[in-house]
């Protein structure tokens, strides 16, 4: 395994959000790296400042969090040529590690404006799909209680790592990032790999099925309406997460916020089953289904039932409050 840590630094437009790019809100400015062996020990590095071409001023957000200034980026090379010695560097099919999933969604949408501008090669250099480690969400399965999700330095101090590098430096993040990894189990590393969605399944045969043992996650094709992803047969099929039979609905999708969407239903084998949809908008703008499904227990299920019913109720409360209005 070919596990290469990373961290990034970007800039943002220094005259606020009306004067960006939308296609590049953060320019990167700066790749830390380490490369381990499977057992997580450092083998190598990388790390190399970057002179932004279209965000020159820092922002004032920006030149606080990080330790430099316009003057550190005299004279250094820009994106496309980092990146390339970068991707080089990585070697065959490199496993990504990051603190969250935010470095990869912006390393992607940088070597993607690159391509439009024609200063990297139209070749898409990552594998898809990308299945990546979030070193962040690996602590919190590890140590916590899986939801929560902590800074890279509040890990550092859990772990008790000496603290003698500073942070939100790209390559001392990096370098922290290893110690945090090389003190999780290697199993739990391996078995929760996360797939990044920058890039979505382009039709039905590319979508993509991932079992993690206990729970199944799909990624659906890209719709161009959103209302058509809740009506598609195979976005709300729910399969066990065991046996992989199609299984009825006990209680049928419901919102309650228009953004994700629950669902429960039962195995004969397995029992009780909750399904999960987020709907999300891909880089082109158009919008795709994330769903996992996952066994639960009779009170998980009865807090589902709740859910559902406080939705219904909050619906009536509406339309009474409409009618009376008329
Ligand atoms: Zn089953």
């Amino acid at each position: 395994m070919n596990y290469i840590v990373l961290d990034l630094e970007w800039n943002q437009c220094p005259y606020g959000k009306d004067r960006e790019d939308k296609r590049l809100p953060f320019e990167i400015i700066e790749i830390g790296a380490v490369r381990t062996d499977e057992n997580f020990h450092m083998q190598d590095e990388f790390h190399e400042i970057i002179r932004p071409v279209l965000y020159r001023k820092l922002h004032h957000c920006i030149r606080n969090v990080i330790h430099m200034t316009e003057k550190d980026f005299e004279r250094k090379r820009t994106f496309p040529e980092v990146f390339s010695d970068f991707m080089r560097w990585c070697g065959k099919d490199p496993v990504f590690c990051t603190w969250g999933p935010g470095d990869l969604t912006e390393l992607q949408r940088n070597v993607a404006w690159n391509i439009r501008k024609k200063k990297l090669p139209k070749d898409w250099p990552f594998a898809f799909p990308l299945f990546f480690r979030d070193i962040q969400k690996i602590f919190s399965y590890t140590y916590e209680d899986k939801k929560t999700r902590r800074s890279l330095k509040w890990a550092v101090e859990y772990l008790s790592i000496p603290q003698d590098l500073e942070f939100h430096d790209a390559f001392s993040d990096a370098v922290y990032t290893a110690k945090v990894l090389e003190r999780l189990p290697a199993d739990t590393v391996e078995s929760y790999s996360s797939i990044d969605t920058y890039i979505t399944p382009k039709n039905r045969n590319e979508e993509i099925y991932a079992d993690y043992g206990t729970y199944r996650k799909y990624i659906s094709m890209a719709f161009k309406d959103r209302n058509d992803v809740m009506k598609d047969p195979v976005v709300i099929t729910t399969a066990c997460p065991y046996c992989g039979r199609r299984l009825r609905r006990k209680i049928r999708w419901f919102s309650e916020n228009g953004k994700n969407y629950l669902c429960i239903a039962v195995c004969k084998e397995h029992g009780l089953v909750k399904g999960k949809i987020r709907i999300r908008q891909n880089a082109e703008g158009s919008w795709f289904a994330v769903k996992t499904i996952r066994t639960v227990t009779r009170e998980e299920a009865e807090k589902v039932k709740e859910k559902k019913e406080a939705v219904r109720k909050k619906r009536r409360e509406h339309r009474a409050a409409l009618s009376s209005r008329r």
